[in-house]
């Protein structure tokens, strides 16, 4: 019916994605802004877009124009040790820059550097450039292709907690409020909100709330989007919350206005779904669902999340089902192809596991971390000696070097290589005795038993070094 552009009245024409297209929106509306305001707008969605970016290159949503291409934008995030600035995803590390790993110095007065890059690609513009700058460089030889293992790398997240991302989640309200209530969108008694969204112009429209007791966050999908839009009829306010990852949570006013009795949409958002219909279930209401008055402070319940920890707490515990998450599909992945190789002898199933843990060798370096670090933590106060000989051996020895070509130490390609042995063994025994379903493999990939499999070798490893012996038969 109303094909005005809500801030200006022109016929609106613009193909707008409702929920930004690179959040995972998939549906658009042709009537809700001008060619021009779409484009105003362009930017404000952009940095919330870019606010979740991290969280939505782990979880792997493929942004709405990326669906044939499939490729799920990385996060650049930057090795605080090296320096080193890496784009990261779900499945992918890459340099943003080749990295020049050694250099010697030759008597002839030339040098030989040896440098990582993602691709021969990659290399092959750096030395352009370096030609550029009028350098004589010679490609001696090529390498052979590898992995490389990041430490711990660091980003900064913002989640709409500045002014300009309380002001991109208040467009989020308005436009989902002009998708579910064209005349609500258009009523005079919202031009405020619309002078802060588009001038920025005006404040305290929007602010962070705290998870709902009403259960008006609680999500059946681990990362929907929740947004709900309505009039609450006691006190004439048309409001908004929106809810991300189901972990944060926002409350929109967007003004107030005699509109009749109270009404509300809910708009369900699976952002992993690539197509209509199930990326999105509208529910109607004649009730205010999900409403919570206007906090007397907006910025009240940030100051004080921040300051008890719930914050962090939400974004830790958003950061655990990402995990989990990666750490199912992962075995889900490794499950169907079990099923597809079918091996019915020792030698091809081995040859089969290998396969996958190399492929996947980061998980299984995040293993050894994990029981050095739980090992080092539960027998700090050990009083035998032969256990703090080995914790000495821990903490004398990492796993990482940065600075190598591979990111690990001599120590680290040891460990990989004999936990991956051992992982490899137990998979294909679990495979033969029948044991290896979704739950087993789960919990060879990062639980107890992935643990208990690679934390006998390792152990080994160590007192084999500094007592002489394995003790595993012992400890074990
Ligand atoms: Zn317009």
């Amino acid at each position: 019916m109303e094909r005005s552009c809500i801030i200006c009245g022109v016929a609106a024409n613009s193909r707008e994605h409702v929920f930004p297209a690179a959040l995972g929106g998939r549906r658009t509306n042709k009537g809700i802004y001008c060619d021009t305001h779409n484009g105003e707008y362009s930017e404000l969605a952009n940095i919330i877009v870019n606010q979740m970016r991290f969280f939505n290159s782990q979880i792997g949503v493929v942004g709405d124009h990326q669906k044939t291409t499939g490729e799920v934008k990385p996060v650049l995030l930057i090795d605080p040790v090296t320096k080193t600035e890496m784009w990261l995803n779900n499945t992918s590390t890459a340099f943003a820059e080749p990295r020049i790993t050694s250099v010697t110095l030759n008597p002839e007065g030339d040098s030989a550097i040896e440098i990582a890059a993602n691709s021969l690609q990659q290399l092959d513009t750096y030395v352009a450039a370096l030609r550029e700058k009028g350098l004589d460089v010679h490609v001696k030889s090529k390498g052979t292709p590898g992995i490389y293992y990041p430490g711990t790398l660091e980003g900064r997240l913002d989640l709409g907690g500045s002014d300009t991302g309380l002001r991109a989640i208040a467009y989020i309200a308005q436009t989902f409020l002009a998708q579910a209530f064209p005349d609500l969108a258009r009523l005079p008694e919202l031009a405020p909100l619309k002078e802060y969204t588009l001038n920025n112009s005006g404040k305290d429209f929007a602010c962070w709330l705290s998870p709902s007791d009403g259960g008006h966050d609680s999500e059946s999908k681990r990362f929907n989007h929740r947004i709900i839009v309505g009039h609450n009829a006691d006190d004439n306010v048309i409001y908004a919350r929106i809810s991300l990852f189901g972990a944060f949570h926002y409350g929109v006013y967007l003004g107030v206005a005699e509109a009749g009795s109270s009404r509300s949409v809910v708009f369900d958002i699976d952002p992993l779904v690539k197509h209509p219909p199930l990326d999105m279930q509208k529910t109607e209401y004649d009730k205010a669902v999900g409403y919570s008055p206007r906090p007397e402070n907006l910025t009240e319940y940030l100051a004080a999340a921040i300051k008890n920890g719930e914050a962090k707490a939400s974004v830790d515990g958003l950061m655990r089902n990402i995990q989990d998450f990666q750490r199912e599909s992962l075995a889900t992945k490794w499950l169907q192809e079990l099923e597809r190789a079918k091996p019915t002898d020792r030698e091809t199933a081995n040859s089969f596991f290998e396969r996958l843990v190399s492929s996947e060798s980061g998980w299984i370096l995040k293993l050894i971390k994990h029981f050095r670090r739980n090992f080092s933590q539960a027998m700090a106060n050990s009083k035998n000696k032969d256990i703090t000989k080995i914790l000495h051996y821990y903490s004398e020895n990492s796993e990482l070097e940065p600075s190598s070509f591979d990111g690990l130490s001599d120590y680290g390609r040891t460990l990989l290589a004999i936990s991956s042995a051992a992982l490899i063994e137990k998979l294909t025994d679990d495979f033969f005795s029948g044991e290896l379903d979704q739950d087993r493999m789960e919990m060879l990939l990062s639980g107890g038993q992935g643990l208990y499999t690679v934390g006998r070798v390792i152990q080994d490893e160590a007192s084999l070094k500094v007592l002489g012996y394995a003790i595993s038969d012992e400890v074990w």
